[in-house]
């Protein structure tokens, strides 16, 4: 990788809550020469409240294959760029990605500065199994189409996550119950980080009601988990004597030893 390259960084922003933003990031953004920003108005607010100055230019999904080209030249000549998108991190459902797969395969390095990730984010609260999931992005917008999918995730082993919007919540989760069995789990995360941050898990029955009940659920931004079909295996409980020698045994040696002996 020649020297005199710059970098391409990738950098994520907050998903709500301004101070979700990493020391690493704030430094990259007030160091290299221009970013390209999902929306720079949008940008400005949070530049300017962490006190960023660095010249913003726009790249959004309408010319980002466009102007891909242009901004490898420059980085080859030895400007560094940071991409950061309206929330979260860039590529997630968001712009970015011809122009890092164009700035790999000319040899630039692209160096990711991790942050927030609402998926991520939704699926580390929300209580479901996370060893293995699947995310599908933004949902087709008609019933069908969504059902389809929903029907052909039926069989995965994991967790399966989407995102939707205030506009499609209601639909998406009435399409979910035509599919999944009432008791099937989900679990839905709302405005993480901000102030209404709403994190609910229960079957598909009781979260559709709770939907169709509250307008408040169907307001904001959303992430809907879908738990496996085949739940883990539930952890037996105790019976009474059983539980009886573990708290004596707890009282004159560690955890680790009274669950072993
Ligand atoms: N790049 C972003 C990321 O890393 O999560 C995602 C951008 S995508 C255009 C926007 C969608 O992400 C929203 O419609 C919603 O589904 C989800 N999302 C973003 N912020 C969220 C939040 N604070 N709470 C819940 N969902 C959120």
């Amino acid at each position: 990788m020649p020297t005199e390259y710059g970098t391409l960084y990738v950098v994520a922003t907050p998903i709500g809550n301004l101070a979700d933003f990493s020391l690493r990031a704030i430094e990259t953004l007030k160091q290299v020469d221009i970013i390209g920003a999902e929306d720079t108005r949008h940008a400005r607010t949070l530049l300017q409240h962490h006190g960023i100055t660095t010249h913003c230019i726009a790249l959004h999904q309408h010319n980002e294959s466009h102007a891909a080209e242009g901004l490898i030249k420059q980085i080859k000549a030895g400007i560094s760029l940071a991409i950061i998108s309206d929330a979260g991190t860039p590529l997630i459902s968001d712009p970015g990605m011809p122009l890092v797969a164009l700035a790999q395969q000319e040899g630039i390095k692209v160096s990711p500065i991790p942050g927030a990730c609402a998926l991520i984010a939704a699926l580390s609260a929300s209580g479901l199994p996370v060893t293995q999931f699947s995310f599908l992005g933004f949902l087709p917008r008609t019933s069908s189409a969504r059902q389809k999918i929903f029907q052909e995730q039926l069989n995965y082993a994991g967790t399966w996550v989407f995102y939707e919007s205030c506009h499609r919540i209601e639909a998406c989760i009435n399409d979910l119950a035509n599919v999944l069995e009432p008791e099937h789990g989900i679990a839905i995360a709302r405005e993480i980080t901000k102030l209404h941050e709403t994190i609910i898990k229960g079957s598909i029955q009781s979260l559709q009601e709770k939907i169709q009940n509250d307008s408040n659920m169907r307001r904001g931004e959303f992430v809907v988990m879908v738990a496996p079909k085949i739940e883990e295996k539930k952890v037996q409980a105790l019976s009474e004597q059983q539980l009886h020698i573990l708290t004596t045994l707890l009282t004159e040696c560690s955890i680790k030893t009274a669950v072993n002996l």
